[in-house]
C-alpha cells in the first residue's frame, strides 16, 4: 500500500541533496528528504579531536564563482563563519559542517526520513514514481532529485531505467585516506611534498579558529591508501616522512574507499554524463560530483550548485 503522496522525494541528504531540498522548499514544493545514514551531510563529515576541528573530506576549497557563492552563503546566514585561506582557498571556522548544518536548519520543517535506504524506483500506473524502501514501505512521488553516488544510483535506477544503471557500473573511484594532525604550534612544520610518496595533496591552516591555540596548526595529508593498506601507524609515519613533530596533539583518519570517481581523468566523462542525462526520465534530476560533466575534480559551490539546478529542473516540470 502506498504512504502518503507527496511531490518530490529528494534521495540522499549530502551536499547536494540538502542544496536540492532547501531550493524545493523556498519555491514551497512539498519534499520529502531520506537519507540512509543517522546524520545528514554524507561525505562531508566534521570531528572535533583536543580542540582540533578536522574534516574528513578536503578542509578548504577551491571556489568557482566566489560572488554567487558568497551571497549563497550570506543566504544562509554563515558569512561570518567562512574565511580565505593563505592558499585563496574558502574554509569554514567550525569545518564543512557549518554548510551542512546551516542548510539542514532551513529545511527542519520538511519531512526527513533518517536511516532509510531507497532500495529501488519505479512507476506507477497513473505515472508517479515509486520510491521502494529497503525496509519494503512504499512511497510516491510525482518528481524525483537523485542525489546520491553512481555506485548507489546504479542500483536504485535498475528498474526505472535500466540503461543508466549499465552506464553507472561503469564508474570507477579511487580510494584516498585523509589523515589530519593538529600541533599547538606552526613552528618546524614543512609543507612541501617529498617525491615518490602516496602523499597527494596537503593542506595546511596556522592561526585560525580550528585550532584551541592562537598559533596552532591543521594539516590534512591525502594519501592513495585503502584501509587494509594503512601502515600500522599512518600518523607516525607521516610525521617522519614529512619531518614534522612525532607525536601530534590531535590526529583523524578518514579512509574513502569510492572518493572521487577516476572518471574525472578521462576526456569522454562530460560525454557519459551528458549520455546519463539524456536516459532520464522527465521528473527525475540526478545531483552528486558523479555526474558533473568536467574532466577535472569540481569545487564546491559547483556541488552546491548542480542540487540547485536539479531543483529547478524539477520545478519546471511540476510547473
Ligand atoms: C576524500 C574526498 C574527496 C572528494 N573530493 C571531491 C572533489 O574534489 N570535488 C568534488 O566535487 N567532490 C569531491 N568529493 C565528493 C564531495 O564530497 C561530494 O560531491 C559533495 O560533498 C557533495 O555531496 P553529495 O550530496 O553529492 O554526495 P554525498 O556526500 O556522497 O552524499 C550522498 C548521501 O546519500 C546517502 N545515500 C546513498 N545511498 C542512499 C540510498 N539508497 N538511500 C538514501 N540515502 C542514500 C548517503 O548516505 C549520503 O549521505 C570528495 C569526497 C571525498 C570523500
Amino acid at each position: 500500500m502506498r504512504d502518503v503522496m507527496r511531490d518530490v522525494v529528494v534521495v540522499g541528504g549530502g551536499l547536494c541533496g540538502l542544496a536540492a531540498a532547501y531550493e524545493l522548499h523556498k519555491n514551497h514544493i512539498p519534499t520529502t528528504l531520506i537519507e540512509v545514514k543517522p546524520e545528514l551531510g554524507g561525505s562531508l563529515q566534521t570531528k572535533t579531536v583536543n580542540g582540533f576541528i578536522f574534516d574528513g573530506a578536503m578542509m578548504a576549497h577551491d571556489i568557482a564563482e566566489p560572488g554567487r557563492f558568497e551571497a549563497y552563503l550570506a543566504e544562509l546566514g554563515i558569512m561570518d563563519h567562512a574565511f580565505v585561506t593563505d592558499e585563496g582557498r574558502l574554509a569554514f571556522d567550525a569545518g564543512n559542517r557549518v554548510l551542512i548544518d546551516a542548510l539542514a536548519r532551513r529545511i527542519e520543517s520538511i519531512p526527513r526520513m533518517m536511516r532509510m535506504a531507497v532500495s529501488t524506483l519505479g512507476r506507477f500506473d497513473d505515472g508517479r514514481f515509486s520510491i521502494c524502501m529497503e525496509n519494503g514501505m512504499l512511497l510516491d512521488a510525482r518528481a524525483l532529485v537523485v542525489a546520491i553516488p553512481a555506485l548507489y544510483a546504479e542500483r536504485v535506477f535498475y528498474t526505472l531505467t535500466p540503461e543508466i544503471s549499465y552506464r553507472l557500473l561503469d564508474y570507477r573511484y579511487d580510494t584516498i585516506t585523509r589523515v589530519s594532525v593538529g600541533y599547538r604550534t606552526s613552528d618546524g612544520l614543512p609543507l612541501v611534498i617529498p617525491p615518490d610518496t602516496p602523499l597527494t595533496e596537503i593542506q595546511c591552516l596556522t592561526g585560525t579558529p580550528r585550532t584551541p591555540s592562537k598559533n596552532g596548526t591543521v594539516i590534512q595529508a591525502a594519501l592513495r591508501f585503502a584501509a587494509h593498506d594503512l601502515p600500522d601507524d599512518p600518523v607516525g609515519e607521516l610525521a617522519a616522512l614529512m619531518g614534522w613533530p612525532p607525536n601530534p596533539d590531535a590526529d583523524h583518519i578518514a579512509t574513502w574507499p569510492h572518493s572521487d570517481p577516476a572518471q574525472w581523468r578521462q576526456s569522454d566523462h562530460p560525454r557519459t554524463v551528458a549520455h546519463i542525462q539524456s536516459l532520464l526520465p522527465a521528473g527525475v534530476a540526478l545531483a552528486n560530483s558523479d555526474y558533473v560533466p568536467t574532466s577535472a575534480p569540481p569545487h564546491l559551490d559547483e556541488r552546491v550548485q548542480q542540487g540547485i539546478d536539479a531543483a529547478r529542473r524539477i520545478i519546471a516540470h511540476i510547473g
